[in-house]
C-alpha cells in the first residue's frame, strides 16, 4: 500500500521575537505544511510561564493557563491565546498532521509570594552532598494563581509539594536549597550524583498531591486542546517511572494511544536505552547522541573517521524509538545545552536523518528559516528539495557503505508503490571523490541527478545496478532519477 514516510517538524526557535504569534503562523502554515510532507508538529510550551510573553515557554508557572488568564503581566503568552493555540491545533490537524504538546514538568518558576523553609544547601557537583548545617531559607515557592480565581483547579502550590529551589531571598544567594525532610527522587539520571534538580521550584513527584494533581491536568490538558502526542521536557530530571504512569492513565481514560518523545539530554546510549527499558518503550526519545556526533564532526576540521558516526546512537541501537535530530532549541548558540552543529555540516547531517531507513527525523524550524539573532543563514531550499526526496524517493532496501573514513554513503532502492523512488547519498567531511555502490534493479540502467545541485553532471547507472557517485569535499551529493524537482 502507498504511504509516505513520517517527518516531524520543532516549529519554533529560542530567539523568536516575543510577541511573534506563532500560534497564528501555524495556523496559516498548516497547508504548506502538509504539502511539504510533514506528518508531525512540536508546538512549544503553551503554558504561561514566568517570563510572560518573553518566556519561551520553559520556565513554567501555571499549567492551567493556556494564554487565557491576565497573569504574568500578560493574558497571551509569547505564542499566542490560548484560542488562537486550539485554532492553529485545529488547523493542523484537519490537514492530517498530528500534534506533539511539548509538556514542561519538571519545574515551577515565577512564585508569587515567599516561605521560610529550613534547608540544606547542596554541591552543585554532587547533589548527594549536603554542604553546611540546616538553616531558614526565604524562597519563592508559594504560587497562588490569582489571576485565574480558581477556574479548572483549586490545587495551589506550596513548599511542600518541591523538593528544593535555587535562590535565597534573606541571603539574597543563589545555589541548590534542598528542603528539610525532602530527598531527591532515585529514579533520575545519575550525573552529579542525582540530577533530580534542574532549576526552578523543582516539583517533588513523590508527594501524591503533586501526582494527583498532574494527572487530573492531564486529562484537562487533553480535554482542552485534543492533542495526537507529547514531547516531553527533561525526562532525566524526573521521576523515571512518573510519565510511564501518566500517559498509561491517559491513555485508559480516552482509549487512545498518544506518540510521545522524551527529551533525555545525555550523550551516553546506556542512559537513554535504561530509560526506555524502564518504562517498557512507551515513550520514543531524540537521539541525543547521534546530535553530538554530528557537532563534534562538524567541529573535527575534516578529521572526523565517519565509518562511525552511528555507532551507539538511538537510531543504530533502538531504531524503532528514535526522533533523529541536527538541532534544536536548546542546543542553539548560547543555550542551555549549546551544541550548534556548524553550518558546513547541517546539509551532510540532514541527509543522514531523512534518507536512511530508520528514525524519525525532526526538521528544526531555526535551520529551515535561519536564526536572525545568531546570523545564522535559512536552508529552506535546501530542506525544501530534501523533503521532496524524502516524502517521494526515501524507500526501499537499504544499502550502507560506511568503508571510509571520509567518505560514506548509502542507496536506497525504492519500491513499488512510489514511482522513481530509490537513491543514493554520498557525503564527504574531508575531500571530495567518488564510491561505488549499488542500487539495486529498479534504477538499473537509468540516469541519476545530484538534486542538490552541487555535482552537475548526472551519473550512469549499468545494469547490474551499480554505479560511481560522488560528492565534493565537506559536502553531500543526493543522487536521485528524477533531473528536475520543481514539478513534485
Ligand atoms: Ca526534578
Amino acid at each position: 500500500m502507498k504511504s509516505y514516510n513520517k517527518t516531524m517538524f520543532q516549529f519554533f526557535e529560542w530567539y523568536m521575537p516575543s510577541d511573534c504569534n506563532l500560534w497564528n503562523t501555524v495556523t496559516q502554515m498548516a497547508p504548506e505544511l502538509k504539502k511539504k510532507g510533514i506528518t508531525s508538529v512540536w508546538l512549544p510550551p503553551a503554558q504561561k510561564s514566568a517570563g510572560g510573553i518573553n518566556d519561551t515557554g520553559y520556565g513554567a508557572y501555571d499549567l492551567y493557563d493556556l494564554g487565557e488568564f491576565n497573569q504574568k503581566g500578560t493574558i497571551r503568552t509569547k505564542y499566542g491565546s490560548k484560542e488562537e493555540y486550539l485554532k492553529a491545533i485545529k488547523a493542523l490537524q484537519a490537514e492530517g498532521i498530528k500534534v506533539l504538546a511539548d509538556i514542561v514538568l519538571n519545574h515551577r518558576m515565577g512564585a508569587d509570594e515567599t516561605e521560610d523553609i529550613i534547608s540544606y544547601k547542596v554541591d552543585y557537583d554532587d547533589r548527594n552532598k549536603t554542604i553546611g548545617d540546616y538553616r531558614t531559607i526565604k524562597a519563592w515557592t508559594k504560587y497562588s494563581f490569582e489571576g485565574r480565581k480558581n477556574k479548572y483547579s483549586d490545587f495551589k502550590l506550596d513548599w511542600s509539594h518541591f523538593t528544593a529551589c535555587d535562590y535565597d531571598n534573606n541571603e539574597n544567594e543563589h545555589g541548590i536549597f534542598r528542603f528539610y525532610g525532602k530527598q531527591f527522587s532515585k529514579e533520575v539520571d545519575l550525573e552529579r550524583g542525582n540530577f533530580d534538580y534542574l532549576m526552578g521550584c523543582d516539583v517533588d513527584f513523590n508527594n501524591l498531591d503533586v501526582v494527583n494533581d498532574l494527572n487530573a491536568w492531564g486529562k484537562w490538558f487533553y480535554e482542552q486542546t485534543h492533542v495526537d502526542g507529547f514531547r516531553l521536557d527533561a525526562v532525566k530530571h524526573i521521576r523515571f517511572s512518573f510519565y510511564k504512569n501518566w500517559l498509561k492513565d491517559l491513555s485508559h481514560e480516552f482509549n487512545k494511544n498518544f506518540y510521545t518523545v522524551g527529551e533525555y539530554f545525555s550523550y551516553n546510549i546506556d542512559s537513554l536505552l535504561y530509560y526506555l527499558d524502564y518504562n517498557k518503550q512507551i515513550t520514543s526519545l531524540f537521539d541525543v547522541p547521534l546530535h553530538i556526533k554530528f557537532k563534534d564532526a562538524s567541529q573535527s576540521g575534516g578529521n572526523y573517521d565517519m565509518r562511525y558516526l552511528f555507532q551507539n546512537t538511538l537510531v543504530d541501537r533502538r531504531p524503532s524509538k528514535a526522533v533523529t535530530f541536527v538541532d534544536n532549541h536548546d542546543t542553539e548558540p548560547g543555550q542551555a545545552l549549546e551544541s550548534w552543529v556548524e553550518c558546513w555540516f547541517k546539509p551532510l547531517a540532514y541527509a543522514m536523518i531523512m534518507f536512511r531507513k530508520e528514525g524519525i527525523p525532526c526538521i528544526f524550524y531555526g535551520d529551515y528559516y535561519g536564526v536572525p539573532e545568531k546570523n545564522m543563514p535559512p536552508m529552506k531550499d535546501l530542506l525544501d528539495t530534501f523533503l521532496k526526496v524524502r516524502k517521494y524517493m526515501a524507500y526501499g532496501k537499504e544499502r550502507t557503505y560506511f568503508d571510509d573514513p571520509n567518505i560514506i554513503g548509502w542507496t536506497r532502492e525504492g519500491d513499488y508503490y512510489h514511482q522513481d523512488s530509490g537513491l543514493a547519498v554520498v557525503l564527504s567531511d574531508g575531500p571530495g571523490g567518488g564510491k561505488q555502490m549499488n542500487v539495486g534493479k529498479e534504477l538499473a540502467g537509468s540516469l541519476l541527478y545530484d538534486c542538490t545541485g552541487n555535482c552537475k553532471e548526472p551519473i550512469y547507472v549499468d545494469q547490474d545496478g551499480n554505479g560511481i557517485f560522488y560528492c565534493d569535499g565537506g559536502s553531500v551529493s543526493v543522487w536521485v532519477k528524477k533531473e528536475n524537482m520543481y514539478n513534485l
